[in-house]
């Protein structure tokens, strides 16, 4: 299968898939409480491309891919929390697994930080958060997540650190990365109370509405065969994970709305090897981006 229509490229690089160990579940679709600009699915309140998911669409797609070997399972979107029955769907995958949620925090009051960590505690898996975040003030968030969200964002994080939670914060690094950055961010989560702060730090995606906040990939930024290094394969996210929507399956989280990306509507239909020919592979290669990155 090929992910984007390049005809006049060589070949790139064609991945099977090894195990499937990870499921990404796209519970809320397109569907956000923000429109940051440099999302690479182009995420919003009005975006419903790929509408919310059902609980029965979740329970049958966690059902298949357990069966098939699957040991873990992330939640994204969109805003994961607004779905009416996330806290349904959380039972439905911590049942099966080990689960992540990745939200922007903006709907985790008191309550819900109270909730999760009862499920934290009371959960024979592993549950774990991981709230994104893009600047150590709102007048460096802001700009890229919306006005106001800085403030919204911190107060998911420290009501989850009220609630004795240590979410990992996610930061998109949009301008170059310095040490100094990276630390500000430490200090910024210790003084909202996690005093063992953990913090993941992401390269952009250039396609969505990072490809009109910032540049288009160039010409050259493309995979062809020969160029993953020995051992790479193994790590890159599509070689042991599938994602599914509403509308169906797709290779990764990151291609959900590229032409091309869809493989099918069942778990089956998206077991076959895919050719990395999609710009965006081209990060993942560059940036090391994998499952455990
Ligand atoms: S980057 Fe995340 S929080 Fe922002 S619009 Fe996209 S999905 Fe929503
Ligand atoms: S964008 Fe990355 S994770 Fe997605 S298919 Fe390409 S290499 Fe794999």
């Amino acid at each position: 299968m090929h992910l984007h229509a390049q005809q006049s490229h060589p070949p790139a690089p064609l991945l099977t898939l090894n195990a499937l160990d990870t499921l990404w579940l796209q519970v809320t679709g397109t569907l956000c409480n923000l429109a940051c600009r440099h999302c690479f699915i182009s995420c919003g309140p009005k975006n419903d491309n790929h509408p919310f998911m059902s609980v029965s669409q979740v329970a049958e797609a966690i059902s298949g891919a357990r069966a098939k070997g699957v040991r873990d399972y992330y939640f994204t979107g969109g805003e994961p929390f607004m779905h009416p029955d996330i806290f349904r769907l959380i039972d439905i995958a911590l049942d099966a697994g080990p689960l992540t949620i990745l939200t922007n925090g903006i709907l985790i009051g008191a309550d819900e930080a109270a909730r999760c960590r009862e499920i934290f505690d009371s959960s024979r898996h592993s549950f774990d958060l991981r709230v994104s975040l893009d600047g150590t003030s709102a007048a460096a968030n802001d700009p890229i997540r919306g006005g106001g969200s800085f403030e919204k964002i911190m107060a998911g994080i420290r009501a989850l650190a009220d609630a004795g939670l240590n979410p990992v914060l996610t930061v998109t690094e949009v301008d170059e990365a310095t040490p100094e950055s990276r630390e500000k961010f430490r200090t910024l989560l210790a003084a909202a109370g996690l005093q063992r702060p953990r913090m993941k730090f992401l390269a952009p995606f250039r396609i969505g509405r990072e490809e009109r906040r910032g540049r288009s990939y160039e010409r050259f930024e493309r995979l062809a065969e020969g160029d993953l290094i020995e051992g790479e394969e193994e790590l890159l996210q599509c070689a042991s994970s599938r994602m599914v929507t509403a509308k169906g399956w797709y290779p990764c989280p990151i291609l959900i709305e590229e032409s091309g990306a869809r493989m099918g509507g069942t778990l089956e239909d998206a077991t076959r090897a895919i050719r990395l020919d999609h710009p965006a592979c081209y990060t993942c290669h560059v940036e090391g981006v994998s499952c455990r990155t």
